[in-house]
């Protein structure tokens, strides 16, 4: 409508009142747009489906686009694209900026480790004639969606003389699935229907169903769960003891799609953070000297607090900044002093069916553009850091003059639970950081929900903070 149509009150709004809208009515032509990326981002999801996985996705990426090894190169300077491989389980890359590394590095952190179920040290056993293993939950699972799901087997062995073995099984056609059995609702009246939902189903029932066949020989004890270690050791050469020093994840045997009539949302497990660590790489590929130094990390741990070497509570980033500054003596806590970095982590969407846990006017919805998190944490700002109005005012103006949709949301109503990402421990070494991500539904389901038009944004948020 053009101007002089509008009254007078109407073009004040305008001017001083924030309206959220979705980006369908702000920028149509994006739908269109973002197919081929998100086609893209489809495709990868499907093949790396845990952190190990993801890290050897991205190397082969990196190494294709001229990513050399960290420690085999002599010098950081214009042209420079180097990579880190901490233990193939997270990664860390840069791109040599225009500027000194003394006027700071632009960072994104984004992690590459889900929710899933984890073997135990010793999991396998037989009990009524029934192969099982036993499982050890990893990071906020409502631990009853993963019963009656087929789950897929991701991992690796190690033996004791240093030979590691790769597991898949599940993904493929014609492939056998494994499960967690749930009570039927015939029988569940008093030794399920009562407990709360935390206990639907308990830790120790997250036991996953992997055979039935025994060996054949009526004397030996334990002939179901023989077989099944003789299958194992058929394949891959494993013995029992083998499994003490194995990861083995199980994760929803599910593809990746788009989702609705209207094919507008994805669906698939792990988005939180694939989303954000794929669109990180996409924009780190195309990156071409970039006016500051960009770093990617893709870290590990997140869903687990970050403990551990390759999460970010560890001096992992610090190491590799200070290797970077070593080539030209810059002094590294002052680089990082003036380094700028996105966390780049999921935001909760607003679920119409369970509205009563958000706060209408801070809460990120789906299709509404990029979510801009200035603090996560829970009730009274704990366990967490926030941004400064300063850099929340250069994040502003950047997605803004990039021209992509964003939205600016909390950690859904205070007190009513919470959660933290990565920003905490890149403040931590003096960083300006701000988390930055898309709303998702379902966040550590099997299956979660994000929208097209947010994920297509996300990718060029990262790719104008990259520039
Ligand atoms: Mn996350
Ligand atoms: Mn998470």
């Amino acid at each position: 409508m053009p101007d002089e149509k509008k009254s007078e009150a109407e073009l004040l709004r305008e001017r001083l009142l924030r309206e959220k809208k979705s980006a369908f009515r702000k920028m149509p032509e994006l739908f269109d747009e973002c197919e081929e990326y998100c086609d893209e981002y489809i495709r990868f999801l499907n093949v790396a489906k845990t952190e190990r996985e993801f890290v050897n996705e991205a190397l082969k990426i990196l190494r294709q686009e001229g990513f050399d090894e960290l420690s085999a190169v002599s010098a950081f300077g214009k042209g420079s694209r180097v990579y880190f491989n901490n233990r193939g389980k997270s990664l860390i890359a840069a791109v040599a900026g225009k500027r000194p590394l003394s006027e700071g590095a632009r960072i994104i952190a984004a992690h590459i480790d889900s929710p899933r179920l984890d073997l135990k040290p010793m999991p396998l056993y037989e009990q009524n004639d029934l192969g099982f293993f036993k499982t050890h939950y990893y990071g906020g699972i409502k631990k009853y969606q993963w019963a009656a799901l087929p789950l897929a087997m991701h991992g690796v062995v190690v033996k004791k003389g240093g030979e590691t073995v790769e597991l898949s099984v599940g993904e493929e056609e014609g492939e056998p699935v494994f499960c967690v059995t749930d009570l039927l609702p015939h029988l569940s009246r008093k030794a399920q229907d009562t407990r709360t939902a935390r206990e639907v189903i308990k830790g120790e029932e997250l036991n996953i169903l992997i055979g039935s066949r025994p060996v054949d020989d009526e004397k030996v004890k334990e002939p179901v769960k023989l077989y099944l270690m003789k299958l194992l050791n058929d394949r891959y050469g494993m013995v029992e003891e083998d499994f003490i020093s194995a990861e083995i994840e199980f994760v929803p045997s599910l593809k990746a799609g788009y989702v609705g009539f209207d094919r507008s949302l994805i669906g698939a497990y792990a988005q939180d953070d694939r989303v954000s660590a794929f669109a990180g790489l996409k924009a780190l590929q195309e990156s071409e000297e970039p006016e500051y130094t960009v770093i990617l990390v893709l870290a590990d741990k997140e869903e687990t607090g970050s403990d551990g070497n390759t999460g970010l509570a560890s001096d992992m980033l610090k190491g590799f900044i200070c290797a970077l500054c070593g080539f030209s003596q810059t002094n590294p806590d002052m680089a990082l002093l003036k380094t700028k970095c996105l966390s780049a982590d999921v935001a909760a969407g607003f679920d119409p069916t369970f509205s009563e846990v958000s706060d209408p006017r801070n809460s990120a919805y789906l299709n509404f553009g990029v979510s801009v998190e200035r603090y996560t944490g829970a009730g009274g700002k704990g366990n967490t850091s926030e941004a400064s109005a300063e850099y929340v005012a250069e994040i502003r103006a950047l997605l803004d003059g990039a021209n992509i949709p964003w939205q600016s949301c909390e950690l859904g109503r205070i007190d009513e639970g919470g959660g933290g990402t990565v920003a905490k421990y890149i403040a931590r070494l003096g960083a300006d950081v701000i988390d930055i991500g898309v709303p998702v539904l379902s966040m550590h389901a099997p299956f979660e929900i994000t929208s097209r038009l947010d994920v297509y944004s996300l990718y060029r948020a990262f790719s104008a903070f990259y520039t």
